[in-house]
């Protein structure tokens, strides 16, 4: 009866729930632990020139490693988030990328930036901006060669606090990367007043080209307007690449060229002199 079936369903809903806040509770527990254990390393994807195919920069995406498997940002930095645990990983990041661009410029001899994903409790947290320019500072970086991605949406959480902390970003030298544009509903008369300088174009849009390219094309005449650099994320494949060439994109990053790779792989393909040398 319909009682019964009714009281199934709570069950079946309640079980889940159950399960679910579970593993929630278990992925929030062991995230906790995760700096101290060692268990977050850097992947690195390259930025090409798509015209030249040469290095331009590269992004840095975080991975955990955790008991023997290894986990998607996409699962861990939501709950990070939420926990506010995002701020101290956040800052893990960014110090590994400034460790890693120490021995760049000694070993390669490279100017080669690097993008790093802040999200937007790390972005609204008070420590960011000292943290960064401490570590800039400690490394010896040059803080051109860091470029921070913030997604158009969390620049849109509040705007006020937004141009507040790009601006502090922007007058310490740092690069600033709007990620994801196209996919919130930024204000096109905001973004004229954002110090930033560069908009990567969503991996949704990239995946329309070369036919539905409506959107693609809105960014790159604005970007050409504002002065910005356009990176499209996510090309796949050749007809994305050529119609991106013949439409004013400069900079790419996608499987197409390389998938996020291991640190060492990463220095060995695009840093190590001879590999610079085959490449070109
Ligand atoms: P994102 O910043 O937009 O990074 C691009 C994502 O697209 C990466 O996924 C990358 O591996 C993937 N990707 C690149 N090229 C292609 C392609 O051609 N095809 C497809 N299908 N995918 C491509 P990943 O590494 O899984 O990261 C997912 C998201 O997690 C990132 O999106 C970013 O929002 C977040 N994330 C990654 N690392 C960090 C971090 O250190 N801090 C924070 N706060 N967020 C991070
Ligand atoms: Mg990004
Ligand atoms: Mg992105
Ligand atoms: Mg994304």
């Amino acid at each position: 009866n319909a009682k019964a079936i009714g009281s199934n369903q709570w069950s079946f809903f309640k079980q889940q729930m159950t399960e679910k806040a579970a593993v929630r509770l278990r992925t929030e527990a062991s995230l906790h632990d995760a700096i101290i254990n060692n268990e977050f390393l850097l992947h690195f994807q390259p930025k090409l020139d798509i015209h030249t195919g040469e290095l331009v920069g590269c992004e840095a995406l975080i991975r955990w490693q955790h008991e023997g498997r290894l986990i998607s940002p996409m699962t861990f930095i939501p709950v990070a988030e939420e926990t506010g645990i995002i701020v101290p990983i956040g800052r893990w990041v960014l110090e590994q990328t400034c460790k890693s661009l120490s021995k760049w410029q000694k070993l390669y001899n490279t100017s080669t930036t690097v993008a790093c994903n802040v999200s937007s409790k790390q972005f609204a947290d008070a420590s960011l901006i000292p943290d960064i320019k401490r570590m800039a500072m400690r490394y010896q970086i040059d803080p051109s060669l860091i470029e921070i991605e913030i997604t158009e949406t969390s620049l849109m959480d509040d705007i006020d606090l937004a141009i507040n902390k790009l601006k502090q970003l922007k007058s310490a030298g740092f690069g600033i990367a709007v990620d994801d544009f196209g996919t919130g509903y930024s204000s096109l008369s905001y973004l004229r007043h954002l110090p930033i300088t560069t908009l990567k174009i969503d991996r949704a849009f990239v995946s329309d080209l070369p036919h539905d390219n409506a959107i693609a094309s809105t960014i790159l005449t604005l970007g050409k307007q504002l002065h910005l650099n356009i990176v499209a994320e996510g090309i796949e494949n050749e007809q994305q690449e050529r119609w991106l060439k013949s439409n004013g994109c400069v900079i790419g990053q996608g499987f197409y060229y390389s998938k996020p790779l291991p640190i060492e792989e990463f220095e060995q393909l695009y840093l190590a002199p001879r590999s610079r040398q085959v490449q070109s």
